[in-house]
């Protein structure tokens, strides 16, 4: 378990389309999985970060697809997930 985010940015959208996508996403996430929601703006750019546990879908090293993987290393570059 690592703890892990999911970023929704506006550029064209608006911010209740973000919202309504991160708490779409949020919606799929256990609830003891979610830690917290956040955003901020950059110049008139929205950004809302959805942070929660889980497991990466691939690796921040190298980019490994890690689903299903459980032994907490990739095969692939070594790094420890
Ligand atoms: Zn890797």
């Amino acid at each position: 378990m690592r703890v892990l985010s999911k970023m929704f940015r506006s550029s064209f959208k608006s911010w209740e389309v973000l919202q309504r996508q991160a708490g779409q996403f949020a919606s799929t996430l256990a609830r003891e999985d979610l830690i917290s929601i956040s955003h901020s703006e950059d110049h008139n750019d929205g950004v809302i970060m959805v942070w929660y546990w889980g497991e990466p879908e691939s690796c921040p090293q190298c980019a490994y697809n890690l689903k299903g993987n459980e032994s907490g290393r990739c095969p692939e570059c070594g790094t420890s997930i």
